[in-house]
């Protein structure tokens, strides 16, 4: 047996015996920021005046001024090089989705031929990557071709190591020559600034100390691992992430018993190199565990400051990368590896903290925080309500498409569970006749009810949820495992500020009018809880009786990628994005034709493969089959036997036929259509074009692929079946 597949199974199965088990968690304490150019250690490398300035800067969000920058600039220098980097770079995330970087040397010949080691402000600051092949949607013509990147100071410098060296990692955003944004930070760190300044503004009704609001957010990141070996022998995990073919193996997640499972030691040891790395990243990685899927984990950080947070998840991805190869694993970070198993999200565990450390999205013991935290939990429903389409939008993919509304993920449908208890309470809000009760300021509050501690086991509880609340945060579970969390945190908090800019206008105008200020901000909410009625939903998202009631209550459920992406660039988005300084209609318009451009050049890409595939691997191991069978029957009725006596032979002769000639058959159509397609100029109609006319095929030649697997003998098929990949670790 000579074939790819089962060397691939051998290779594997000795990595399982070489496995590098040997590999020790170190204390976090030790580690934890070693690689990171923090504050503390500013202060070591800063001269003592200068690191108190910058202190107060921080404090107060002030821009880092040019002279303070050329000292940091050498401070970072110090340290990196004392570190044993070589090399920096400017660390940017392109609307490629993934990270990306360009290397110089701190290196430079002097004069007297000699060389020195240098790195100045204008380093720190700007670097102009030759960039002009990352996507930019028409934004950057050749002739203007120069996009830079510049400094984020709220996002701390970072040495990556390899076993090739050491490097300094500057965060920086990526911004065209005429300022648009060409990455995903940029429009982040504005949408921060948005919410914060709405929050904070609302936050002030009831507390005046509130100065500034952050956003935060945990990730959790759910991912499968499969043996190097393994992939290598299956074009289609590693050119498209996915397996395109594959019959399910017998025992795939149905025993449940992988969940919270005992981890596999090789597997453990992958987790713990990998929970070392990131420490020393200062990614802050606490709870690690099976997921439901066969081979399928999680791993989750604390939760921090939200550009910090997907700096660091953007990295994770990194390290999850780096790390499993030297355990001769592969990291899937698709959402959807395997069909007939769970696929993979990140879900965003995202909240609103004051400058004062209170959580706007955490029930307050007192009736006054009580109105606090309803106020916040109320416009949040209600931003979701009026948007659910942009929220969508921000979460679509073509790999996310597998996931949503396919029936054991979130549903493409947008709704929120907020759990039986707070479910009561808004209702108990909504009926309560507030109005009639308040006479005086003191009777107000027993228009609000009391809101009881809250169990976590009360909350939480429903897997089934898009956007779940979960205690003391919003948990949007639809985004998909290998996404950049920025751009649904983007929509997430520019919603969410909208809402609360057009709630304090409405609270306002009854205060002018006359209304004390907690009734009319009790007004307010109660009117938002019955606009908003029909975001909610407790019940079981992946039923299909919810998408008939969803519909019933005008909820949308777009299922396919090109057309979830319409919302971007209608009149009531691009006056949102622009009225908050976070997308210019250019931008908006250009992240839309790369989101649209992305997602057909990855379904070309899958038919590629799939007729490659079919037509070099497959088809020639069926066909040799077929041939041995021939000769099989063509022997039994020389020898003279009766028809009846081989019937079965050929009627399995027949089948293999069959599905072979319709695998060749289709993956020709496929061609033709896709041929078709790529002729189609406007981008959208071409992306439609490829989701609707193209990808039908995808199953239909899975399907009888799948088939064959059945039929052909075991020791003649090429690829590596299912139940390989996910139980050989
Ligand atoms: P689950 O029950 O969903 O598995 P956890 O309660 O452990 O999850 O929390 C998941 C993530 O939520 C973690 O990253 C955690 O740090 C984060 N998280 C907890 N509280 C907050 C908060 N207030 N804001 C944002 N994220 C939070
Ligand atoms: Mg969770």
């Amino acid at each position: 047996m000579s074939n790819s597949r089962f060397k691939a199974v051998e290779e594997a199965t000795k990595h399982i015996f070489a496995a590098k088990t040997n590999v020790t968690a170190e204390r976090a304490v030790n580690i934890y920021g070693k690689n990171v150019f923090t504050i503390l250690k500013m202060r070591e490398y800063l001269p003592k005046t200068v690191y108190k300035e910058l202190t107060s800067f921080i404090d107060e969000g002030k821009q880092i001024t040019r002279d303070m920058a050329e000292y940091i600039a050498q401070a970072m220098k110090a340290w990196a090089i004392e570190n044993g980097t070589t090399h920096y770079t400017h660390w940017f995330q392109p609307l490629t989705g993934s990270t990306a970087e360009k290397h110089d040397s701190f290196f430079e010949p002097d004069s007297d031929g000699s060389a020195i080691e240098k790195f100045t402000a204008d380093a720190l600051v700007q670097q102009e990557p030759d960039a002009s092949s990352f996507p930019n949607g028409g934004i950057r013509n050749t002739f203007e071709a120069r996009g830079y990147t510049a400094w984020d100071p709220s996002s701390p410098a970072f040495i990556f190591e390899t076993s090739a060296g050491k490097t300094l990692c500057i965060p920086t955003v990526f911004v065209s020559y005429t300022g648009e944004s060409l990455d995903y930070k940029a429009p982040l760190l504005k949408a921060i600034a948005s919410i914060d300044k709405a929050a904070t503004e609302v936050a002030q009704y009831f507390d005046k100390s509130v100065t500034k609001v952050n956003a935060s957010l945990g990730i959790e990141q759910e991912y499968f691992l499969v043996d190097l070996a393994l992939y290598n022998a299956r074009p289609d995990l590693q050119l498209t992430g996915r397996t395109l073919f594959g019959h399910m193996s017998a025992k795939g997640q149905q025993l449940e018993d992988h969940y919270f499972g005992a981890i596999p030691e090789r597997v453990l040891a992958y987790m713990v190199d990998l929970e070392n790395e990131a420490l020393k990243l200062g990614i802050p990685l606490k709870t690690r565990h099976n997921e439901v899927a066969p081979s399928q984990f999680e791993c989750a950080p604390m939760f921090e400051e939200i550009n910090l947070a997907i700096d660091h998840n953007q990295l994770l991805m990194n390290v999850m990368e780096q790390v499993a190869l030297r355990h001769n694993f592969k990291v899937l970070l698709h959402e959807k590896p395997y069909s007939g198993v769970n696929g993979s999200g990140k879900h965003n565990n995202w909240s609103l903290i004051t400058n004062t450390g209170v959580n706007l999205l955490s029930p307050g013991k007192t009736p006054k925080n009580n109105l606090m935290f309803l106020t916040f939990f109320v416009n949040t429903i209600k931003a979701v309500f009026e948007h659910a389409d942009l929220l969508r939008a921000s979460i679509a993919s073509h790999s996310n498409d597998h996931r949503l509304g396919a029936n054991e993920a979130p549903p493409a449908i947008i709704s929120i569970f907020l759990g039986s208890q707070l479910d009561e309470i808004l209702e108990e809000v909504e009926s309560a006749r507030v109005a009639k009760k308040v006479k005086s300021e003191a009777n107000l509050w027993h228009g609000i009810p009391k809101i009881p501690d809250l169990k976590l086991d009360n909350t939480d509880r429903n897997r089934t949820s898009p956007f779940a609340f979960t205690g003391n945060k919003f948990e949007f579970r639809a985004v998909g495992s290998s996404a950049n969390s920025a751009l649904p945190m983007t929509v997430l908090n520019a919603i969410v500020a909208t809402q609360l800019i057009e709630f304090k206008t409405e609270v306002d105008k009854q205060i002018k009018k006359g209304t004390k200020k907690d009734l009319a901000i009790l007004n307010v909410v109660r009117k938002y809880i019955k606009d908003s009625k029909a975001i909610r939903f407790e019940g079981n998202g992946y039923s299909e009786e919810w998408e008939i009631e969803a519909a019933a209550r005008g909820l949308s459920n777009i299922k396919s990628t090109p057309k979830s992406l319409d919302v971007y660039v209608t009149p009531e988005s691009l006056e949102l994005f622009e009225a908050l300084g976070i997308y210019t209609k250019r931008e908006s318009e250009a992240r839309h034709e790369i989101l649209l451009e992305n997602f057909f050049k990855k379904l070309q890409i899958e038919a590629r493969v799939i007729g490659e595939v079919v037509t070099s691997q497959i088809a020639p191991a069926c066909l040799t089959y077929q041939n041995e069978l021939i000769q099989n029957v063509k022997g039994l009725k020389d020898l003279g036997l009766p028809k009846e006596s081989y019937s079965s032979q050929l009627n399995y002769l027949e089948r293999i036929s069959k599905h072979v000639n319709t695998i060749l058959e289709k993956a020709e159509e496929m061609r033709q259509a896709r041929k078709k397609a790529n002729t189609i100029d406007d981008v959208r109609e071409k992306a439609i074009a490829y989701d609707e006319v193209v990808k039908p095929f995808f199953d239909e030649i899975r399907y009888h692929v799948n088939k064959l697997e059945k039929l052909v003998d075991d020791a003649k098929w090429p690829l590596p079946k299912l139940r390989e990949l996910l139980f050989i670790h």
